[in-house]
């Protein structure tokens, strides 16, 4: 039985990853800022007032944690705001660099106490953090925002190789959940069984790989 920690777990994949675990009969802990009856009913360990931009919720989430060895960490939480002039929306550009960036960073730094050799981290970032993939613009503050959770997903990939700790950025599809306004090709839960067996196929070989869910590997 391993111990999971998702970050976001109220909604949308991370509540789908949160249950799919569950289901397992992993233990699981979910983080939110408010949680949620769906999240209640799949029966994980429940965190509240774990906002990812913020030290303190962070610090009293790791406090509560204690010497809690973590399995797998899946850095889920995330933002994308819309707006009509989003190339010039700068207080959203930074919200969502805050928490897609910074967000990750800032709960994988605070867990590395209780992450050992052989522990395993995930960050959910998007194909619209693809440099290489980027054939249409536009979404200024989201895209930037996660090709910067990307690069700090491969520093902590070098930061963590001597710890035996693999570092993976997963693309999760376009789900059908409340950041596409119920658009998407995937369920939640499809992505998140997706999600799960990228995570499983991990090693170090793997470690600071940009990858589909699908798994194919995505141009930086
Ligand atoms: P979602 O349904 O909107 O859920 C987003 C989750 O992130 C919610 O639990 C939300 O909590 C949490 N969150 C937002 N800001 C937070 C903060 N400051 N602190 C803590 N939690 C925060 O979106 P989703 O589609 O499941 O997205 C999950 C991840 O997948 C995100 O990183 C997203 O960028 C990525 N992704 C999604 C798609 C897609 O097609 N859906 C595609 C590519 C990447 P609240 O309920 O408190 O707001």
């Amino acid at each position: 039985m391993a111990t999971i920690l998702v970050t976001g777990a109220n909604r949308g994949i991370g509540l789908a990853i949160a249950k799919a675990f569950v289901n397992r009969s992993d233990n699981v802990i979910a983080t939110c800022r408010s949680s949620s009856p769906l999240l209640a009913q799949t029966g994980a360990e429940i965190f509240e007032s774990v906002d990812v931009t913020n030290d303190g919720d962070i610090a009293n989430f790791s406090k509560a944690l204690g010497n809690r060895e973590i399995d797998i960490l899946i850095n889920n939480a995330g933002v994308s705001l819309r707006s009509a002039h989003e190339e010039q929306d700068w207080p959203a550009m930074l919200h969502q660099f805050n928490v897609n960036a910074l967000g990750p960073l800032r709960v994988t730094r605070a867990l590395l106490g209780i992450l050992k050799p052989g522990s395993k981290i995930a960050i959910i970032t998007s194909f619209m953090g693809s440099i290489g993939q980027n054939s249409w613009g536009g979404q200024y503050g989201y895209r930037l925002s996660k090709a910067a959770a990307n690069m700090a997903g491969v520093n902590l990939s070098h930061e963590l190789k001597p710890k035996q700790i693999p570092v993976v950025l997963i693309h999760p599809g376009y789900v059908t959940t409340d950041l596409t306004g119920g658009q998407g090709n995937l369920s939640p839960d499809m992505s998140a069984k997706g999600v799960i067996d990228r995570i499983s196929e991990l090693t170090m070989e793997g470690t600071g790989r940009f990858m589909h869910v699908d798994g194919h590997e995505i141009p930086w």
